[in-house]
Formats: structure tokens, sequence, C-alpha cells
């Protein structure tokens, strides 16, 4: 099994010298197929890269001891991650029988051996994908990125028809799924990206009222200023620092902030960001964090709802898709660099 790991802890911006391609010999731990542990290898074909494991391969993960998906990733060892695989042995368990497509906790590699049930908690689900939509579709749109945008919009922003909801990293995975929601919800949606490409992207192909590229504006107050004459009710957090800062400036009273990620703070380059409380009070703003995970409850309306939609072409599930366990590096490195237009995904195997 070819697998990726780090060579050491990353501190700021990754680059490719900080991973390197292992190989070792996988075999299914027999004895371990008890009633509680059930361990089967699957044949990875598609893996998420996400930009939340750059702060698992910190030196010092103070916060993110106590969630167990946040758990540090240890240089040398194999890295976890979200994606779509096949069964190549199941230890003649039929539940989870070779062949069956599976989707869950798989790893940046080749093959994964894992506990698909662990103590009562299923790490690996069985998929039943609809062949009319791409298998690489479940690792994003359909998967945790679907999840978080629905959960994200839906439950934390709690929207009105006619209000208006800004969103960053709009060209990328989350935040492209957010701007089609809220459109078809009835909002008012402008969005922000790196380049002009993708402002063009956003206006054209999904239907966003309006975008700027962040980078050509010298004061993000006044952009916002000039995008929301009328203020921002919803504000849907995927980068944090000065950007949020701004938003919050420009907040309408009892506006909601989703704060999603801050992927501008996890390279360590930039600073946090100092919010106006005062305004935050004065203004009644709600900001919230939340995981995709807190959402699992609606999981069968997402895909139901996402399914149709993107099956009768009201919404559009964009994928940057890398080949090859080799690529994985540069696949992740590519999401602190703004290369990918919506979900970047590794294609393992056929
Ligand atoms: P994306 O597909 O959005 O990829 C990352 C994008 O972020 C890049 O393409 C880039 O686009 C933008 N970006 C990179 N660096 C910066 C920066 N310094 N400032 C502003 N933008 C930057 O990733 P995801 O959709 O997977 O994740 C988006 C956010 O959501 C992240 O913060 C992530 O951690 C969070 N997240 C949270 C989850 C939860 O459960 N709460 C679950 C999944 C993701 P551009 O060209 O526009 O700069």
């Amino acid at each position: 099994n070819k697998f990726v790991a780090i060579k050491g802890h990353i501190n700021g911006a990754p680059s490719e010298s900080d991973f390197e391609i292992k190989t070792e010999t996988i075999s299914l731990p027999a004895i371990r197929n008890t009633s509680k542990e059930y361990y089967v290898i699957v044949k990875n074909l598609y893996v998420s890269v996400d930009p939340y494991q750059l702060n698992r391969m910190k030196a010092q993960s103070s916060s993110q001891s106590a969630i167990s998906f946040a758990a540090p990733i240890i240089p040398g060892h194999a890295i976890d991650t979200y994606g779509v695989g096949r069964v190549v042995e199941s230890g003649g368990r039929s539940d989870l029988a070779k062949d069956e497509l599976v989707a869950g906790l798989l790893t940046w590699g080749e093959y994964t051996v894992i506990a698909a049930e662990e103590e009562g908690i299923r790490l690996l689900n069985k998929l039943d994908a609809d062949e009319a939509l791409p298998l690489s579709h479940y690792v994003g749109t359909l998967g945790f990125s679907g999840l978080t945008a629905y959960g994200g919009f839906y439950k934390v922003c709690k929207p009105k028809k006619g209000e208006s909801v800004f969103v960053s990293a709009a060209s990328g995975s989350v935040g492209s799924l957010v701007g089609q929601y809220a459109k078809l919800f009835g909002c008012h949606v402008v969005g922000c990206a790196g380049t002009q490409q993708k402002v063009d992207l956003l206006k054209e192909k999904l239907g966003f009222d309006d975008a700027f590229n962040y980078k050509d504006e010298t004061d993000l107050n006044s952009a916002l200023k000039r995008y929301f004459p009328k203020g921002i009710d919803m504000y849907f957090d995927n980068v944090g620092g000065e950007m949020l800062e701004a938003a919050i400036g420009n907040m309408n009273t009892f506006g909601r902030v989703a704060v999603c990620g801050a992927i501008s703070e996890y390279t360590g380059g930039g600073r946090g960001a100092s919010l106006d409380m005062l305004d935050v009070v004065y203004k009644r703003i709600t900001i919230q964090g939340f995981l995709a995970a807190d959402y699992l409850n609606c999981y069968s309306d997402f895909i139901s709802t996402t399914t149709d939609h993107l099956r009768n072409g009201k919404m559009h599930a964009l994928s940057d898709i890398y080949h090859g366990v080799e690529t994985v590096p540069l696949a992740f490195i590519g999401l602190f660099r703004g290369h990918n237009i919506g979900k970047m995904i590794v294609q393992i195997a056929n």
C-alpha cells in the first residue's frame, strides 16, 4: 500500500517537501473481527483533501485534543480523510461485503484497513450512490462539504426570503454550495473569491447576484458597503481574519454569522480577527460556530434535496480532481494557494 505522510509537523503554509510517499504491507487483522470491532480493507477510489487537516499537522494543536476527528496527525503515519472506496476484504462479514461501495473514514493512500464499526460507532457506511451522478460527487457535494453548506445555511443562518447573504471562499467546495442553496431559497447573494475567473463563474454559472475578487480590494470594509448598500443579513464565513471584521462592520441588526472556518488564519501568516464587540452588542448579531457533524439528523433531507437539484440542473457540483496518490500533497497545498474551483478531490483508482 502506497500512502502519504507528513515528514514532520507543519507550522505555516504547507509545501510539497513537507510530505513523503511511503509503502507498507497490509493485511486484515483477523482476530480483531469480534462483535464489537469489525475490520475491513477498502480500495480507495476518491479521497478528500480538506483545509482543517492543516490544523492537525501543527506541532501543538492545543484547542483540538478533545475532538477525535481533529486529533493530531502523526509524522510518518497514515492520514485519515473522508472518501469513497470499494471493499476488497471483509473478513467474512456480510454487512459490508466484498465489492460493496462504501463512504466514510479512509486514508490518503491506495488502501485503508479500518474498523468499519468500533464500539458501536460506524466509521464506514454502504454507499447507495445514484448511478446518474458521478461517484466523485459523494466526496464533496453529496458528502461532508454539502452537509456543511446545507446545515450551515438552513440551520445556522436561519434564512428568510429576500434577505442578503455574503459568502467568502465562494467558489470553493462549501461556499459554492451555500451560494446556490441561498439563491434557490430566494436570498440576495454576493460572494468573494480570489481570481477574476472564479468571480465570473459565480455570476455566470452559479447564479450569484454579484461577486468580487477580494485580492483587488484595498479596503474590505468599503468594498462590502459597495456590494451591500442595505447591509448584510447573513454572513457565511469560510475565511475569518480581516474579512470577518469587515463583514461584522456591515451586518444589519439581528444579523447572523455562521462561522464555518477561518482558512486565512490556518497558515499562521495572517492575524486572527479582532472584532468590534460593541458593534455586535448594539446590532444584536448572532455569531455561531458549527460542525457539519452537528447536522447528521438532516442527512437524508440534504441528500434527497441536493440530488434532485443536481439531477434537474438547478444546482451545479464543481469538482477539481487530481489523479493518483502521489498528487495528494499537491492537491492539499493547492487549497491554501486558491488553486481549486469547487471540491478538491484526488482520484486514487478507477
Ligand atoms: P475550499 O474548496 O473553499 O478551498 C479553499 C479555498 O479557500 C481556496 O480555493 C481559496 O480560494 C480560499 N483561500 C485560501 N487561502 C485563503 C486566504 N488566506 N484568504 C481567503 N481565502 C483563502 O475549501 P472547503 O470548502 O473545503 O472549506 C472552506 C472552509 O470551510 C474552510 O475554512 C474549512 O476549514 C471550513 N470547513 C468547515 C467545516 C465544518 O464542519 N465547520 C467542514 C468543511 C469545511 P480563493 O481563490 O477564493 O482565495
